[in-house]
Protein backbone atom coordinates (compact mmCIF):
# COMPACT_ATOMS: atom_id res chain seq x y z
CA UNK A 1 0.00 0.00 0.00
CA UNK A 2 1.37 3.22 -0.74
CA UNK A 3 -0.52 6.30 0.28
CA UNK A 4 -0.34 8.54 -2.31
CA UNK A 5 -3.77 9.28 -3.81
CA UNK A 6 -3.32 9.06 -7.74
CA UNK A 7 -2.94 12.75 -9.32
CA UNK A 8 -5.49 14.18 -10.56
CA UNK A 9 -6.82 14.46 -14.00
CA UNK A 10 -6.11 18.04 -16.15
CA UNK A 11 -8.87 20.77 -15.53
CA UNK A 12 -9.87 20.44 -19.38
CA UNK A 13 -10.78 16.79 -18.69
CA UNK A 14 -13.17 17.97 -15.64
CA UNK A 15 -16.97 18.26 -16.95
CA UNK A 16 -18.82 21.50 -15.10
CA UNK A 17 -22.69 21.29 -14.97
CA UNK A 18 -24.43 22.32 -17.68
CA UNK A 19 -27.46 23.29 -16.02
CA UNK A 20 -27.98 24.91 -12.43
CA UNK A 21 -31.60 25.92 -10.23
CA UNK A 22 -30.67 28.79 -8.34
CA UNK A 23 -32.78 30.41 -5.59
CA UNK A 24 -30.57 33.44 -4.48
CA UNK A 25 -27.55 33.84 -6.08
CA UNK A 26 -25.32 36.47 -6.18
CA UNK A 27 -23.16 36.47 -9.16
CA UNK A 28 -19.13 37.84 -8.80
CA UNK A 29 -16.39 37.49 -11.72
CA UNK A 30 -12.93 39.12 -12.80
CA UNK A 31 -11.84 39.62 -8.82
CA UNK A 32 -8.22 38.84 -10.82
CA UNK A 33 -7.00 38.28 -7.42
CA UNK A 34 -2.94 37.91 -6.58
CA UNK A 35 -0.18 38.61 -3.95
CA UNK A 36 0.11 42.33 -5.74
CA UNK A 37 -3.63 43.17 -5.09
CA UNK A 38 -4.08 43.21 -1.08
CA UNK A 39 -6.74 45.58 -1.27
CA UNK A 40 -9.13 44.01 -3.04
CA UNK A 41 -8.51 40.58 -1.63
CA UNK A 42 -9.46 41.60 1.55
CA UNK A 43 -12.41 43.76 -0.01
CA UNK A 44 -13.19 39.71 -1.16
CA UNK A 45 -12.75 38.38 2.51
CA UNK A 46 -15.18 40.82 3.51
CA UNK A 47 -17.87 40.53 1.15
CA UNK A 48 -17.88 36.25 1.58
CA UNK A 49 -18.66 37.30 5.09
CA UNK A 50 -21.00 40.13 4.85
CA UNK A 51 -22.79 40.25 1.40
CA UNK A 52 -22.14 36.23 -0.05
CA UNK A 53 -23.03 34.68 3.62
CA UNK A 54 -26.37 35.91 3.66
CA UNK A 55 -27.42 34.49 0.15
CA UNK A 56 -28.07 30.61 -1.34
CA UNK A 57 -25.58 30.56 -3.80
CA UNK A 58 -22.18 32.98 -4.86
CA UNK A 59 -21.50 32.00 -8.81
CA UNK A 60 -18.11 33.17 -9.49
CA UNK A 61 -17.90 33.34 -13.54
CA UNK A 62 -14.40 33.33 -14.14
CA UNK A 63 -11.41 34.91 -13.59
CA UNK A 64 -11.79 35.06 -9.53
CA UNK A 65 -7.90 34.97 -9.66
CA UNK A 66 -4.96 36.60 -11.91
CA UNK A 67 -3.21 32.99 -12.92
CA UNK A 68 -3.85 29.87 -11.15
CA UNK A 69 -0.69 27.72 -12.09
CA UNK A 70 -2.14 24.34 -10.29
CA UNK A 71 -3.76 23.04 -7.63
CA UNK A 72 -0.85 22.19 -5.71
CA UNK A 73 -0.38 25.81 -5.21
CA UNK A 74 -2.99 25.08 -2.17
CA UNK A 75 -0.23 23.30 -0.52
CA UNK A 76 2.23 25.81 -0.82
CA UNK A 77 2.89 28.20 3.15
CA UNK A 78 3.65 30.85 0.81
CA UNK A 79 0.99 31.26 -1.40
CA UNK A 80 -1.14 33.20 0.90
CA UNK A 81 -3.58 34.24 -1.64
CA UNK A 82 -5.27 31.47 -2.58
CA UNK A 83 -5.13 29.70 1.14
CA UNK A 84 -7.24 32.68 2.28
CA UNK A 85 -9.70 32.52 -0.54
CA UNK A 86 -9.69 29.11 -0.39
CA UNK A 87 -10.77 29.29 3.50
CA UNK A 88 -13.34 32.05 2.80
CA UNK A 89 -15.24 30.20 0.16
CA UNK A 90 -14.54 27.08 2.91
CA UNK A 91 -16.27 28.47 5.03
CA UNK A 92 -19.11 29.87 3.00
CA UNK A 93 -19.88 26.08 1.84
CA UNK A 94 -20.16 25.61 5.57
CA UNK A 95 -22.65 27.96 6.33
CA UNK A 96 -25.05 26.11 3.50
CA UNK A 97 -23.80 28.74 0.87
CA UNK A 98 -23.71 26.64 -2.55
CA UNK A 99 -20.57 27.24 -4.49
CA UNK A 100 -20.21 27.33 -8.21
CA UNK A 101 -17.40 28.27 -10.30
CA UNK A 102 -16.85 28.75 -14.02
CA UNK A 103 -13.23 28.74 -15.25
CA UNK A 104 -12.08 31.98 -16.88
CA UNK A 105 -9.02 33.17 -19.09
CA UNK A 106 -6.52 33.86 -16.17
CA UNK A 107 -7.51 30.60 -14.19
CA UNK A 108 -8.10 27.96 -16.60
CA UNK A 109 -6.09 25.59 -14.48
CA UNK A 110 -8.67 25.73 -11.71
CA UNK A 111 -8.80 21.62 -10.80
CA UNK A 112 -10.19 19.04 -8.91
CA UNK A 113 -8.16 19.91 -5.92
CA UNK A 114 -9.69 23.32 -5.65
CA UNK A 115 -12.78 22.29 -5.86
CA UNK A 116 -12.70 20.06 -2.80
CA UNK A 117 -10.45 22.32 -0.82
CA UNK A 118 -13.53 24.97 -1.67
CA UNK A 119 -16.62 22.82 -1.91
CA UNK A 120 -17.30 24.71 -5.01
CA UNK A 121 -18.93 22.44 -8.34
CA UNK A 122 -17.48 23.59 -11.81
CA UNK A 123 -19.69 25.31 -14.24
CA UNK A 124 -19.39 24.60 -17.85
CA UNK A 125 -19.21 27.71 -19.70
CA UNK A 126 -21.65 28.55 -21.04
CA UNK A 127 -24.16 26.70 -18.72
CA UNK A 128 -27.60 27.46 -18.11
CA UNK A 129 -29.07 28.75 -14.49
CA UNK A 130 -33.00 28.44 -13.79
CA UNK A 131 -33.19 31.78 -11.13
CA UNK A 132 -36.77 32.16 -9.87
CA UNK A 133 -38.24 29.97 -12.60
CA UNK A 134 -36.67 32.43 -15.35
CA UNK A 135 -33.22 30.66 -17.26
CA UNK A 136 -30.58 32.97 -18.22
CA UNK A 137 -27.05 31.88 -20.09
CA UNK A 138 -23.81 32.23 -18.18
CA UNK A 139 -20.47 32.41 -19.24
CA UNK A 140 -17.23 33.93 -18.48
CA UNK A 141 -17.19 35.95 -21.96
CA UNK A 142 -14.03 35.34 -23.32
CA UNK A 143 -15.10 32.68 -26.11
CA UNK A 144 -17.49 35.31 -27.48
CA UNK A 145 -14.24 37.87 -28.12
CA UNK A 146 -14.06 36.26 -31.75
CA UNK A 147 -12.47 39.26 -33.39
CA UNK A 148 -8.90 38.53 -31.49
CA UNK A 149 -8.11 35.56 -33.66
CA UNK A 150 -4.53 35.18 -32.29
CA UNK A 151 -6.39 34.72 -28.66
CA UNK A 152 -8.63 32.41 -29.96
CA UNK A 153 -6.07 30.56 -31.72
CA UNK A 154 -4.24 30.68 -28.30
CA UNK A 155 -7.54 30.14 -26.07
CA UNK A 156 -8.02 26.50 -27.79
CA UNK A 157 -4.57 25.71 -27.07
CA UNK A 158 -4.23 25.90 -23.62
CA UNK A 159 -7.85 24.15 -23.52
CA UNK A 160 -6.13 20.83 -24.41
CA UNK A 161 -5.32 17.93 -22.23
CA UNK A 162 -2.23 17.65 -23.20
CA UNK A 163 -0.89 21.18 -23.34
CA UNK A 164 -2.15 21.36 -19.43
CA UNK A 165 -0.68 17.91 -18.66
CA UNK A 166 2.54 18.91 -19.93
CA UNK A 167 2.53 22.53 -18.17
CA UNK A 168 1.02 21.34 -14.76
CA UNK A 169 3.91 18.48 -14.81
CA UNK A 170 6.44 21.44 -14.81
CA UNK A 171 8.49 22.61 -11.61
CA UNK A 172 6.34 25.47 -9.37
CA UNK A 173 8.95 27.90 -10.75
CA UNK A 174 8.99 27.37 -14.24
CA UNK A 175 5.13 27.85 -13.81
CA UNK A 176 5.37 30.84 -12.30
CA UNK A 177 7.59 32.80 -14.61
CA UNK A 178 5.66 31.68 -17.82
CA UNK A 179 2.34 32.99 -16.01
CA UNK A 180 4.36 36.13 -15.50
CA UNK A 181 5.47 36.17 -19.39
CA UNK A 182 2.18 35.17 -20.57
CA UNK A 183 0.87 38.25 -18.26
CA UNK A 184 3.13 40.75 -19.23
CA UNK A 185 1.94 39.78 -23.24
CA UNK A 186 -1.48 40.12 -22.62
CA UNK A 187 -1.01 43.79 -21.07
CA UNK A 188 1.01 44.45 -23.95
CA UNK A 189 -1.59 43.38 -26.48
CA UNK A 190 -4.37 44.73 -24.83
CA UNK A 191 -2.74 48.22 -25.67
CA UNK A 192 -1.80 47.49 -29.09
CA UNK A 193 -5.28 46.03 -29.84
CA UNK A 194 -8.59 47.90 -30.66
CA UNK A 195 -10.84 48.57 -27.81
CA UNK A 196 -13.95 46.73 -29.90
CA UNK A 197 -11.38 43.64 -30.32
CA UNK A 198 -11.45 43.35 -26.66
CA UNK A 199 -15.33 43.41 -26.66
CA UNK A 200 -17.32 40.68 -27.36
CA UNK A 201 -18.25 40.13 -30.63
CA UNK A 202 -22.32 40.47 -31.19
CA UNK A 203 -23.39 38.31 -33.54
CA UNK A 204 -21.53 35.52 -31.68
CA UNK A 205 -23.17 36.85 -28.60
CA UNK A 206 -26.46 36.43 -30.51
CA UNK A 207 -26.02 32.86 -31.85
CA UNK A 208 -24.94 31.66 -28.37
CA UNK A 209 -28.21 32.80 -27.28
CA UNK A 210 -29.84 31.28 -30.13
CA UNK A 211 -27.82 27.81 -29.76
CA UNK A 212 -29.19 27.86 -25.97
CA UNK A 213 -32.55 29.00 -26.78
CA UNK A 214 -32.10 31.93 -24.60
CA UNK A 215 -32.80 35.72 -24.37
CA UNK A 216 -31.12 36.34 -21.44
CA UNK A 217 -27.40 36.07 -20.18
CA UNK A 218 -24.61 37.10 -17.81
CA UNK A 219 -21.20 37.11 -18.56
CA UNK A 220 -17.92 38.99 -17.44
CA UNK A 221 -14.39 39.39 -18.73
CA UNK A 222 -14.60 42.65 -20.63
CA UNK A 223 -14.21 44.89 -17.41
CA UNK A 224 -17.07 46.96 -19.21
CA UNK A 225 -20.11 46.44 -17.09
CA UNK A 226 -23.43 46.81 -18.11
CA UNK A 227 -27.20 45.95 -18.66
CA UNK A 228 -27.61 45.95 -23.02
CA UNK A 229 -31.13 45.38 -23.74
CA UNK A 230 -31.44 44.82 -27.62
CA UNK A 231 -34.19 42.34 -29.84
CA UNK A 232 -32.94 39.15 -30.97
CA UNK A 233 -34.91 37.63 -33.63
CA UNK A 234 -37.52 39.89 -32.68
CA UNK A 235 -37.72 39.26 -28.89
CA UNK A 236 -36.82 41.14 -26.20
CA UNK A 237 -33.07 40.19 -24.69
CA UNK A 238 -30.80 41.48 -22.15
CA UNK A 239 -26.78 41.03 -21.60
CA UNK A 240 -25.91 41.85 -17.97
CA UNK A 241 -22.04 42.73 -17.85
CA UNK A 242 -20.35 41.91 -14.53
CA UNK A 243 -18.02 44.65 -13.42
CA UNK A 244 -14.16 43.62 -12.44
CA UNK A 245 -12.93 44.29 -9.39
CA UNK A 246 -9.83 46.53 -8.56
CA UNK A 247 -9.17 47.99 -4.58
CA UNK A 248 -5.80 48.75 -4.66
CA UNK A 249 -5.69 51.65 -7.46
CA UNK A 250 -4.00 54.63 -6.04
CA UNK A 251 -6.40 56.91 -7.20
CA UNK A 252 -9.39 55.89 -4.53
CA UNK A 253 -12.06 57.32 -6.71
CA UNK A 254 -10.77 54.50 -9.35
CA UNK A 255 -11.09 51.74 -7.21
CA UNK A 256 -13.89 49.65 -7.75
CA UNK A 257 -16.23 46.31 -7.81
CA UNK A 258 -19.18 45.15 -7.43
CA UNK A 259 -21.58 41.97 -7.75
CA UNK A 260 -25.31 40.83 -9.71
CA UNK A 261 -28.22 39.88 -7.28
CA UNK A 262 -30.39 37.91 -8.71
CA UNK A 263 -33.41 37.84 -7.24
CA UNK A 264 -36.86 36.67 -7.99
CA UNK A 265 -38.44 39.68 -8.11
CA UNK A 266 -35.81 42.03 -9.62
CA UNK A 267 -32.28 42.05 -10.83
CA UNK A 268 -29.67 44.74 -9.59
CA UNK A 269 -26.17 45.55 -9.65
CA UNK A 270 -24.50 46.53 -6.45
CA UNK A 271 -20.96 48.33 -6.07
CA UNK A 272 -19.31 47.89 -3.62
CA UNK A 273 -17.71 50.61 -1.37
CA UNK A 274 -13.44 50.20 -0.65
MN1 LIG B 1 -11.30 37.11 -18.34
Amino acid sequence: MTGAAPPDPPPALLVGLARIELRDPLFISDLHLNAGAPATLGRFLRFCEEDAAAHAELVILGDLFEYWIGDDTLEDDSDTVSRAVAAALRALCSRGVRLYVMHGNRDLLLGAGFLRATGAQLLADPCVAEVGGQEVLLAHGDAWCTQDVEYMRFRASVRQEATQRQFLAGPRAARLAFMGAARAQSEAGKRAKAMQIMDVTPAAVDDALRASRQRRLIHGHTHRPAVHRFLLDGEAAERWVLPDWDFDAADPRLRHGGYLAAGAASWRVVALAG
